[in-house]
């Protein structure tokens, strides 16, 4: 259950038929799981429904603001279904891959992209499987068939992924799957809604104004997994409200020896924009048969958290693995251990310039840099949005870092933020009466002790509830 002692760095988990049961969901959030990812790949909408509901009651039952994060499937491309079972593609072979809905036989599968002859062209690589397989275009007609020659061959079972690195795919961000999934998601009041395969900033906009169109408040996350999202990486920041390294389909677009790189490009120019940042998949990977990681998994999530990230994600680990709840407890033991270490903290100062936040950033970096000079123990701040409590953490204070809110619908929104933790609190009679009040709730919870410092950032008038424009330093 989440305490002041709790690693800053949070972990997010995808939920599956191994992990949904009241009993296997309470282990990992008392272990440490603080945003629950729905992959709207997989699964239902009475599962979805269900496990939303468990979190809720779960929340309540342990006094934790859990996160929900519904991610969208996007425009993934597949094969479709084989007539008898795998078939085997041979290097030198030829393969055709139709838009004609028929079942796949040797040298010949289906997609359901109907675009799909229109969009390659001759000489274009065309991976299969996680890239697995790898064909190059011949020749297409330009209406239904593309004719490939395998160069790396293996066996292509139905539904397998295909990946287009050089290709420009004129399919749209949000399918009408996902427009329906969506919807859903946001009939449920979702936190953070993750949009894949983005690949420009135009994306992130349609999705925000879809949501705002239904009355929604979900924040996005832009999952960067296209060679063309990180050529505008710095405009896909200013758009989104987090990003996720889905190192997954990045490793097959990319080069894979190119991915450490870009993770850690990525994570700082996050750091700058105050834009928090998930590091996702195959973090604990064989955790999904086995008890224990392997040492080199342990380095990985290891090294995402002296990267800065402010997630790590587990994905098949606890949805189809055998072991969801020990994954978790390892992923949190590596977590507490890598937060001893001095080089977390106190990272970045992100530029000021003169815009409506200076008052409130002057303010925040100024808390962060009292904290790094005279211990103190909690920075806390007083947020409507959740503005300052990004911005404060995007700074990587040492000091605790407490976002106390009227508005509910933040509370567990900001549970995927490094460091932060959320309280409910709606009484705006002064700010001296806040102060000593949130001090007080602080003590009774022991997230604080006696003579401890607080940093209290507000916005005065209080009632006003406006920008964060003054700080108080006191002991409690
Ligand atoms: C990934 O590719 O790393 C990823 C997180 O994507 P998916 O949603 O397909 O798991």
């Amino acid at each position: 259950m989440s305490t002041a002692s709790d690693p800053k760095t949070k972990i997010v988990a995808t939920l599956g038929p191994a992990s949904s049961s009241r009993e296997v969901l309470r282990e990992m959030l008392t272990h440490g799981v603080d945003v629950c990812r729905l992959n709207f790949s997989h699964g239902n909408y009475d599962f979805y429904r269900e496990v939303i509901a468990t979190i809720r009651s779960l929340n309540q039952e342990l006094g934790i603001n859990t996160a929900i994060l519904a991610d969208l499937q996007g425009p993934k491309l597949r094969v479709g279904e084989m007539a008898n079972g795998p078939i085997e593609l041979k290097e030198g072979g030829e393969l055709v891959i139709t838009t004609e809905p028929v079942k796949g036989v040797p040298g010949l599968v289906s997609t359901s992209y109907a675009q799909f002859p229109q969009d390659v062209k001759a000489g274009e690589i065309v991976l299969l499987d996680d890239g697995k397989l790898r064909l190059e275009v011949k020749h297409t007609d330009g209406r239904q068939r593309v004719a490939t020659t395998v160069l790396s061959g293996g066996l292509l079972s139905s539904n397998k992924g295909i990946n287009l690195p050089y290709t420009k795919v004129s399919l749209p961000c949000l399918t009408p799957k996902d427009l329906q999934d969506l919807s859903f998601a946001l009939s449920q009041r979702v936190d953070w809604v993750g949009l894949s395969f983005v690949r420009s900033a135009r994306d992130i906009i349609e999705l925000k104004h879809r949501i705002r169109a239904e009355g929604g408040l979900a924040r996005v996350v832009a999952k960067i997994e296209k060679p063309e999202a990180i050529q505008e990486i710095d405009e896909i920041i200013r758009e989104a409200d987090a990003l996720m390294v889905a190192r997954g389909d990045l490793g097959v677009e990319l080069p894979m020896e190119q991915v450490p790189l870009l993770q850690k490009d990525i994570i700082k120019r996050c750091l700058r924009h105050n834009r928090p940042v998930i590091v996702a998949t195959q973090m604990m990977e064989s955790m999904i048969q086995n008890s224990t990681p392997t040492r080199a998994e342990v380095n990985d999530v290891a090294n995402a958290v002296l990267d800065h990230a402010d997630a790590v994600m587990l994905s098949a680990e606890t949805s189809v693995g055998k072991y969801p709840v020990e994954v978790v407890k390892a992923m949190n033991r590596i977590l507490v251990e890598m937060e001893s270490s001095e080089e977390m903290y106190n990272v970045t100062e992100p530029p000021l310039d003169k815009s409506d936040r200076m008052v409130s950033d002057t303010i925040c970096m100024a808390s962060v840099r009292m904290a790094a000079a005279i211990d103190i123990k909690a920075i806390v701040t007083m947020t409507h949005s959740g503005y300052t409590a990004f911005k404060i953490s995007s700074m990587r204070p040492k000091a605790h870092i407490f976002a106390f809110t009227s508005n509910r619908r933040i509370l567990t929104m900001l549970n995927l933020v490094w460091g932060v933790r959320a309280e409910y609190y709606d009484k705006t009679v002064s700010t001296d009466h806040t102060i000593a009040d949130i001090k007080h709730i602080l003590r009774s919870k022991n997230l604080v002790g006696k003579g401890d410092l607080v940093a209290n950032i507000a916005s005065m008038p209080i009632a006003e509830q406006g920008m964060a424009n003054m700080i108080r330093l006191s002991a409690v």
